[in-house]
C-alpha cells in the first residue's frame, strides 16, 4: 500500500532545459520525498563527491567513482541510484551486472570519457596490434571492453611498471596522466592518447605557479580521480609547484588530511565541488581552489528534479551489453589486482 506524503511538489513542476532537469526546490520536503521513494523501490542513492550538496546530503553514500562502483556491488538492494556522470554509473553495472542500475539524467556525461569511442580504440588498436591498452576509468564501457587493465592516477604508474617493458602500451584517454606516467615511469615505447577534460583545462601551469606564489606556505592537494586534476599532476611534477607540497590524495585520504594538516592554507587542484566537504572537515583551514571556475557541468545536471523523476518514474536505466560488461568486468579487475587504485572515500 502506498505511503501517503505531504509533498506539494510534483513531476509537473519540473521543467526539461539545456542544463538538465529544473524547477524543484530541495527543500527538507524534498529530501523527506526522495527517502521515502528510495526506500518503496528499494534503492540506495550514491552521490559523487561533484554533486551538489543537496544531492550529497540526500545521499545513502558519498564518495568517489571507484568507492562508490565497490558499495554498489556489495549493497543489499537489488537497485542503484547513482549521481554522478554516465561512465560512473556504467562502472557501477559492470561491477554489478544483475543490479538495475538508474541514472538521474542520462545526459550527465564526461568530456574526457568522450574523447576517445570503441570505433576510435579499434582502429588505433590495429595500428598497434601487439600493444598493451591501459585505460583510465574515465572512459566508456565499450572503451573499457576494448582495454587491457584499467588504471587510475594512483596506480598508472604501477599498470605500466607491470606491462613486458618490451611491449608497446597504447595509453587513453589522458594526455596529462599519460605524459606524467611516461616520464616516472621512462619509458619510451608508450604512446598517449590525445584527450583531456576540457572542463578543467584551465588549472594550467601559469595559474598553478601564480596561486603558488600568492599562497607561498600552502600545501596542494591534488584528487587522482577525475580527469579533472590530472595536469596538475603533471604540472606539479615539473617544478611548477615545489614537490614537498603537493600531496596527490583520494578523497577520503584529503578529508584525512584535511583534519591533521600544520597548514593554514591548501590549494584545491580539482572540482570546486570538493571545497564544502574540505571545509566542513577542517573550519580553521583556508582552502582555495586553484580554478574556481572548475566546475563540471556534467555533474550538476543531477539535480533535485532530475532525482525526484529518477524515483518516480525508474528513468533513466544504464544498459551495459552482458559481453561488453563481462569484458570491461576484467580490465577493471586487473587495474584492483595491481597496486593502489586509490579512492576510499566515505
Ligand atoms: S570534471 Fe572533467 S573528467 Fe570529471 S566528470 Fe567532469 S568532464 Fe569528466
Amino acid at each position: 500500500m502506498a505511503t501517503t506524503t505531504l509533498w506539494t511538489g510534483g513531476l509537473s513542476q519540473i521543467h526539461d532545459g539545456p542544463g538538465g532537469y529544473s524547477g524543484i526546490e530541495a527543500g527538507p520536503e524534498w529530501a523527506a520525498e526522495i527517502k521515502r521513494l528510495a526506500r518503496s523501490r528499494g534503492a540506495t542513492i550514491l552521490a559523487h563527491n561533484y554533486q551538489l550538496p543537496a544531492i550529497q546530503d540526500v545521499a545513502d553514500h558519498v564518495g568517489d567513482s571507484l568507492a562508490l562502483s565497490r558499495i554498489a556491488a556489495d549493497a543489499s538492494e537489488d537497485e542503484i541510484v547513482f549521481c554522478g556522470v554516465h561512465f560512473m554509473a556504467e562502472t557501477a553495472k559492470i561491477l554489478s551486472p544483475d543490479k538495475r542500475v538508474l541514472i538521474p539524467d542520462a545526459r550527465a556525461g564526461c568530456s574526457l570519457a568522450d574523447s576517445i569511442d570503441a570505433e576510435q580504440l579499434r582502429e588505433w588498436k590495429s595500428e598497434h596490434p601487439d600493444a598493451v591498452v591501459v585505460s583510465y576509468v574515465n572512459t566508456t564501457a565499450e572503451v573499457k571492453g576494448l582495454t587491457d587493465i584499467c588504471c587510475t592516477s594512483s596506480n598508472a604508474v604501477e599498470v605500466v611498471e607491470s606491462i613486458d617493458p618490451d611491449r608497446e602500451v597504447l595509453f587513453l584517454p589522458d594526455q596529462f596522466l599519460g605524459a606524467h606516467v611516461k616520464r616516472v615511469t621512462g619509458r619510451t615505447n608508450m604512446l598517449i592518447w590525445a584527450g583531456e577534460c576540457h572542463v578543467h583545462a584551465g588549472i594550467n601551469g601559469d595559474e598553478l605557479t601564480a596561486r603558488s606564489r600568492a599562497y607561498p606556505e600552502a600545501e596542494l592537494y591534488v584528487h587522482p580521480e577525475c580527469g579533472c586534476a590530472t595536469s596538475a599532476l603533471y604540472l606539479a611534477g615539473e617544478g611548477f609547484v615545489p614537490a614537498e607540497k603537493v600531496k596527490i590524495l583520494s578523497t577520503g585520504g584529503m578529508l584525512d588530511a584535511a583534519r591533521t594538516t600544520g597548514a593554514k592554507q591548501v590549494l584545491v587542484a580539482t572540482e570546486i565541488g570538493m571545497l564544502h566537504q574540505l571545509r566542513k572537515a577542517a573550519p580553521g583551514v583556508d582552502f582555495q581552489p586553484v580554478n574556481e571556475r572548475a566546475s563540471c557541468p556534467y555533474m550538476k545536471m543531477i539535480t533535485p528534479a532530475a532525482l525526484l523523476r529518477c524515483l518516480t518514474e525508474g528513468k533513466d536505466e544504464v544498459h551495459v551489453d552482458r559481453g561488453v560488461a563481462e569484458r570491461a568486468r576484467q580490465s577493471v579487475e586487473r587495474m584492483i589486482a595491481i597496486g593502489t587504485p586509490g579512492g576510499g572515500g566515505e
